[in-house]
This record gives C-alpha cells, structure tokens and sequence, in this order.
C-alpha cells in the first residue's frame, strides 16, 4: 500500500517523501488506519518493520486534524524504555514537527530536572520520555494530562519488565478520560503480563500481530557456537572478528563488568571499540551513541541496555556473548541487525551457564537449533541434561549460601532476598512479572 492511499495530510505525505519511503510497510498498512480511526491498539511486528511511523503518523495527522481538548497540556506522550530509544523517536518525530507549530520535548531520567520544568511550561504538544522522570514531573504538578490525546507505549512489555507498571498507571490515570486513546507496540507482545495491563489501560483495543514472535525473522542469519568456558568464548569472538566481514557489531554481554572488561580487551587488540553501560552518565552515553551511529568506532559492546528499539542501519553483526535470561530479550538483541529488508548475522555463544536460557530460546522461538562449530575451537560441551542441572542448581545455590555468608549483614540481606545475582551491581533492583524472581540488570532509572 501506498503511503498516499491512508488519507494522511499533504505536509505529512511529503515529510515521508522526503525520508525516501513509498510503499508502507504491513505494520504500517494495518496500524496506520486502525489508530486513524480511533482504536486502541495492541500492536506487534517483527523488530526492524517501520513500527515508529506506524504510530507517529496517526498522531501527527490526529493533531493536525483535530481541535485539542486544552489549551496547554500535551496531546501526545510516547514513552519508551530507554533514553537512547526515546533520543531515535524524538528525532523521527522532529522531522515531522520541525517548520509546523507543533512543540516537540524530550524528558529522559538522569537529566537535568530544572532544565525539563522549563521546557514542559512552554506547553508542547509532544512529549517524548522514559516513564520514571515524566512520572516525577506529573507528581509535582509540572504539567497536566486531562488534554492528553494518545499515550503511545513503545516496547511496552519491556517497560513492565523493568518495574515500571506503576510510572505507567499513574501516567494512565493522569489522562483518563474518554477521548483518550491508547497505543502500544513491540516486537514481542503476546505474554500474559502485557494482556492484564492491556486489559487495564486500553479500551476495547484491537490486536494487530504482524506474525508471531516466534516467526523466523528471515533477513536474520542465526548462528549458535558451543564454549566450554569464558576463554573459549573469548577465542570464538577473536575469530570471528577476525574472519567475518563486518560493517559495524554489537556485542551483548550478561552484566556491566563483562561489557567493562571485554571492550578493555578488545581496545587493547587495536579494534575500534566502544562500550555502552547505564553506569555512565547521560552525557557519556548520548556521545557514545552519537559516535558509533556515525561510525566512529565498528563494534558496540553493550547489555540489554541496548537491546530494544534501537535503528542503526550499518549494523550486519549481532553477537550473543553470553545469552539474555529472557528469551523475548534475544528476539530484540539480534533484531539490531536485518533491520528494514537489510540482511544480519546473529552469532551466539552458548555455554554451560548459557544452556538453560538457549533451551528457553528454542521453546520461545519453537524451533531447534542445531550448533556450527569452528576447526581447531570445537567444544568439548554439549548441553545439559535436566536431572543434572537440577542437582547442579542445588550445588550451586549451596555454593552461593555460603559465599554471602561471608559477607557483611547487609550484602547477605540484599543477596539472599532481593539480588539474583548479587556480584552484578546494577541500577536497582527489579519485579519481573508475577511471582518472578527480583534481579539486578542493566536497566533505566526512567
Ligand atoms: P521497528 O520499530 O519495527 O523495529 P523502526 O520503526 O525503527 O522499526 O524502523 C526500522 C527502519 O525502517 C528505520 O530505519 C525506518 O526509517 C525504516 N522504515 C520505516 N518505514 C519504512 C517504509 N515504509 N519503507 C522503508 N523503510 C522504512
Ligand atoms: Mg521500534
């Protein structure tokens, strides 16, 4: 389907012409109308399939169209997990935005907080934020949302994921009125935490899946290695670097202190590294991403931090250093690559400590994979049995016990209710889904 065919605005079907797009995407086919004609949306697609103007299209052409309901409250919010994918939004919004009379504000955590004050009482029309810091605003009445006309969650489930149920639902009831409407959108939709928070926020919405998933992402070239130990994944990642042909790689690691430590490793190989942790400061972060989108340096090492949403073109390589404990999480990690009908490789390394989450993997993804090997790094692993993982679980928990017996009071408190593991010191800690186990990741103070 043509862009022309939606009955968008004149300006806003010359904004796309001029970002080089014709034909819609199928999410954007689907979405576009559905949001147009006022429903609530519950809305997935494959990661890298123009999700972002599927949702800012209809909010752009709603302002446009529509009188607001205020004089001085937004009429958009878009809130997304991390700073980072809130920056990429907030710049596709603004080539819509710019040269129109519509304001546009970005409100990110670990900003300066007088500086948003300043910006939210110029009354934009759009604000574009992570739901921690704009929660904070709302709660010391630094704006209003009874004029707020769409609440757009990107990446919702990783929002819940990462605790923020709460900054969502007062956001929620900040705008609760009938004329609001609702919109989220992910690659990975379609778990029972995000139905009972849909069944809460959204009325009556319509589902639009674009594939499972679990449908193989095609333009994705998944590849599973397996190590024996932390040197032998180290040995794979120097082949690798060595022999793949790549534009530019991120690297996932499972904790800071492995981002921290290999990217030492690799800068002191003479390869063009950067890490990217949410230890660093905003500013560190936002010159970091900076850089490497314009290919200042060709290997990004980095957590889950940077495993949602994010568009960088000259991504060919994704590699799993170590495997993310949810599955959805490898979905959106090798998504960073085979973005927009380009083609990606994802290679991932699965060790001992890494088998249970492969085999979540392959039960989430509901396909079998089978393993490559390399001449001269062949493994001698080859997977676990259940019964002995669920023995050497107990050893190792037994081996924990007594390690934080050693610590102080307080550590061994913290380690044994709250921190799965307790030697990655993260931001805070975090509630993931009911009943789930509370644990440190790498993830956004809002
Ligand atoms: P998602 O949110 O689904 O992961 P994005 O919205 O980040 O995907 O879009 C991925 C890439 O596809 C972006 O570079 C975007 O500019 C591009 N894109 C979006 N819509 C189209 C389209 N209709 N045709 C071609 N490319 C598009
Ligand atoms: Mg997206």
């Amino acid at each position: 389907m043509q862009f022309n065919e939606f009955g968008l605005d004149k300006r806003l079907l010359s904004a796309i012409e001029h970002m080089g797009f014709e034909q819609a995407t199928d999410i954007q086919h689907q979405a576009i109308p559905a949001a147009m004609s006022g429903h609530d949306l519950i809305a997935s697609s494959k990661t890298g399939s123009g999700k972002t103007l599927a949702y800012l299209l209809p909010a752009m052409q709603r302002l446009i169209r529509n009188k607001p309901l205020a004089k001085r409250d937004p009429r958009v919010v878009i809130l997304t997990p991390t700073r980072e994918l809130a920056k990429q939004v907030f710049a596709q919004l603004r080539l819509f935005t710019s040269g129109t009379q519509f304001k546009s504000v970005l409100i990110l955590g670990g900003e300066n907080f007088n500086d948003q004050v300043k910006v939210l009482e110029k009354d934009p029309q759009f604000i574009v934020a992570t739901p921690g810091r704009l929660a904070d605003h709302l709660s010391q009445g630094h704006f209003y949302l009874h004029g707020l006309e769409l609440l757009i969650l990107d990446e919702a489930d990783r929002m819940l994921d990462l605790g923020f149920s709460k900054q969502l639902k007062q956001i929620n009831q900040a705008a609760d009125h009938r004329k609001r409407q609702t919109l989220m959108f992910s690659a990975t939709l379609d778990h029972a935490q995000v139905n009972d928070f849909a069944l809460e926020l959204l009325n009556k919405p319509k589902r639009i899946a674009i594939g499972h998933a679990h449908t193989e992402h095609k333009d994705i070239n998944k590849r599973f290695y397996l190590c024996d130990h932390l040197d032998h994944k180290q040995a794979l990642l120097e082949h690798f670097l060595a022999h793949e042909d790549y534009q530019q790689m991120i690297i996932f690691t499972a904790t800071r202190g492995d981002t921290e430590r290999l990217s030492k490793e690799l800068s002191e190989q003479g390869l063009s590294t950067v890490a990217l942790s949410g230890d660093l400061n905003q500013s560190q972060r936002n010159q970091i991403m900076d850089g490497f989108s314009k290919g200042q340096q060709k290997i990004l090492i980095t957590t889950d931090l940077a495993s949602r949403g994010l568009d960088l073109s000259n991504v060919s390589h994704v590699i799993n250093f170590d495997l993310p404990k949810h599955s959805e999480e490898f979905v959106h990690r090798i998504g960073r690559t085979g973005r927009a009908g380009s083609k990606g490789d994802a290679i991932s390394f699965v060790g001992p400590k890494d088998w249970w989450s492969f085999k979540n993997i392959e039960a989430f993804l509901q396909q079998n994979f089978t393993f490559e090997f390399i001449e001269g790094l062949k493994a001698k692993f080859k997977g676990l049995k259940p019964k002995k993982a669920a023995v050497s679980d107990k050893k190792q928990s037994a081996v924990k016990k007594k390690a934080v017996k050693k610590k102080a009071p307080m550590a061994r408190k913290a380690s044994n209710k709250t921190f799965h593991f307790a030697e990655d010191a993260g931001d805070m800690p975090v509630l993931r889904r009911k009943g789930g186990l509370q644990e440190h990741e790498d993830n956004e103070e809002g």
